[in-house]
């Protein structure tokens, strides 16, 4: 188990996204600066629910920018996450966490107003249980999210001052999914929350569970 301020080639990072582009939007620049400090991260799609062969292509150009390796669960046919039955996802996520031994597990938010997202949130919690790892939630859109009067921003920031470049390209590799996303404001969001961190750009994080 690696402490997240020594991350090196040994630290093995797992991080699930409900849709192909979730992961990107939500995470891309911690996930890009865990790679670029020599972790060993498996970026996990759950379902691609449009254009599969279109949005698969995205996925991995994606991940090829953040510099991390794609893995994605349901890559038969389109589906979403509320298409498979849940036993069937924590089993696929338990065969990765075995597989993987991960110290960092990264997850969408309970608190993200969109249903694929929460059921991803459960099915990781329910994967991880028996295994020790850092466990950090994201929100994917703060857009989307804007409503939830009750959600907080998060309790930790990553910094990733020097990859938001690379988060915004690897987003913009989902050309099919950018008449909804705003790169500019992925952008504007990174630098506030720097504001609050005290660096230039960060991503906020709950923290579900910390060892250290
Ligand atoms: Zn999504």
């Amino acid at each position: 188990m690696t402490c997240l301020s020594h991350v090196g080639s040994t630290t093995k990072v797992l991080a699930f996204g409900a849709h192909p582009d979730d992961l990107e939007v939500g995470a891309g620049g911690l996930l890009a600066r865990l790679a670029q400090q020599g972790a060993h991260v498996i970026a996990a799609v759950v379902s691609v629910p449009s254009m599969l062969a279109e949005r698969v292509k995205e996925a991995s150009a994606g991940a090829g920018i953040l510099g991390v390796k794609l893995a994605i669960l349901n890559y038969e046919k389109k589906c979403r996450v509320e298409d498979i039955p849940m036993h069937a996802i924590v089993a696929q996520m338990d065969t990765l966490v075995n597989d993987i031994r991960p110290d960092l597990v990264i997850t969408h938010s309970a608190n993200d107003l969109h249903w694929d997202h929460g059921l991803v949130n459960r099915a990781t919690v329910s994967a991880v249980r028996r295994w020790p790892c850092n466990l950090l939630a994201y929100v994917s859109s703060y857009e989307m999210n804007a409503q939830v009067s009750s959600r907080s921003m998060g309790q930790c920031f990553a910094d990733v001052t020097t990859t938001i470049d690379r988060k915004v390209d690897a987003i913009a590799a989902h050309q099919s999914q950018l008449r909804n996303i705003d790169l500019e404001s992925t952008r504007d969001l990174a630098r506030a929350m720097g504001r609050l961190a005290g660096v230039e750009y960060a991503e906020a994080y709950e923290v579900l569970r910390l060892r250290f």
